[in-house]
């Protein structure tokens, strides 16, 4: 019998999926990223069909899910590349993780912390702002520490790296600027005498709008679960992963005026029936979609009314004959007319990455 609340996934399309963008960034090896729970689809079983689609590599933020992925008994290549002071460097190190360097500084802390020579990815600030060495003075002094340690055998250089702020926007020239500042951070570390390693710059987007910055190596998060990074970045031939689905916990008849939920922000101007479906904000259903998102029901779509609850909202049902135990489902591949992660975006005022990283509680999650 199908659980009050479902999150259905698709190892199968996920795994399609990669290898649709594979084939849109030819000689580029493949990192799945699997941070966030693997997008709230679950990270170890994400992982494991990802390395069975052939992904070189899995990304990730923090040091606690890199070690997740070892405990689980992933052996291959990861790289992790959040780590505030105090970070389990000797650990992540001693299980082969790669660690990323963001300054000189930071440099110093792994190579203290390090139980033997670690192999460590270096991290140019592009003009994001966020991680990296700025590029200039910053990233001078990084590579200059690298290249110190490298001559005394302290470091393996596997790596250097940026994140695009704008690939989403096509067009924007901030993209093309931020390529070009990150080839001449290469360039500054080879001419430093340090082998720059593989050399990576693209997500999602960036795979689809920057061909130039494929690179040696993609991080393809978003797209592989079948999610456009942007409406205005369709990604051709991947198809959605996940479906969340739930069972009605109630069905009832009200009369003309009934009012709907907290606050009462929703009244029925006409006799109607309702559906209660049993999962809310506790389970990461943004409250912001409340009388705006819909769900899919046999074909069609019922709109959501009144305020959505911490375990709970309401939908209209209307004539549709509906009954308790009948299944709703919010978001999946739209085989069957219902939202995609797209329309629940709108409906909430975010992201595709919001709504299914929110994802938590008390979904029952199911893998085919
Ligand atoms: N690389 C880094 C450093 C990231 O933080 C992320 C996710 O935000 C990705 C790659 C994957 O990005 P996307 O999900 O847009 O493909």
């Amino acid at each position: 019998m199908t659980p009050q609340a479902e999150l259905v996934v698709d190892l199968d399309v996920y795994r399609q999926n990669l290898d649709v963008l594979r084939r849109l960034a030819p000689g580029a090896q493949q990192m799945a990223v699997v941070k966030a729970n693997g997008y709230g689809h679950g990270m170890v079983p994400m992982a494991r069909a990802a390395r069975d689609a052939g992904a070189e590599w899995l990304g990730v933020a923090t040091a606690e899910e890199a070690l997740a992925l070892r405990s689980a008994g992933d052996s291959g290549p990861v790289l992790c590349w959040l780590a505030a002071p105090g970070a389990p460097f000797a650990e992540l190190i001693d299980q082969d993780i790669e660690v990323t360097a963001s300054s000189a500084e930071q440099l110093e802390e792994i190579l203290a912390a390090a139980p033997r020579r670690p192999r460590v990815q270096l991290k140019v600030d592009t003009g994001l702002s966020r991680n990296g060495a700025r590029f200039g003075p910053d990233w001078t002094a990084l590579v200059h520490a690298a290249a110190r340690a490298q001559a005394l055998g302290r470091v393996a250089v596997t790596g250097v790296w940026s994140h695009f702020a704008c690939a989403d926007e096509p067009g924007n020239p901030a993209t093309d600027e931020q390529e070009k500042v990150f080839r001449s951070a290469v360039d500054e570390l080879s001419a430093a005498g340090v082998d720059p390693g593989t050399r990576h710059l693209c997500n999602s987007a960036g795979v689809l709008t920057q061909p130039s910055a494929h690179l040696d190596l993609v991080r393809v998060g978003i797209a592989s679960y079948g999610i456009a990074p942007d409406a205005a970045v369709p990604v051709p031939g991947v198809r959605p992963v996940l479906t969340a689905r739930a069972r009605l916990a109630h069905v009832k008849d009200v009369e003309a005026g009934a009012r709907v939920s907290y606050g009462y922000r929703w009244q029925a101007e006409h006799a109607t029936r309702l559906g209660l479906v049993p999962v809310g904000y506790g389970e990461g259903i943004h409250r912001t979609a409340s009388n705006r998102a819909e769900v899919g029901f046999a074909g069609g779509r019922l709109p959501v009314r009144g305020t959505i609850c911490m375990d709970q909202f309401v939908v209209e049902l209307g004539d549709v004959p509906a009954q308790r135990g009948d299944i709703v489902t919010l978001f999946g591949p739209g085989d069957d007319g219902e939202p995609s992660v797209e329309d629940w975006a709108v409906a909430a005022g975010t992201i595709g990455y919001e709504i299914v990283t929110r994802l938590a509680g008390r979904w029952a999650r199911t893998y085919r």
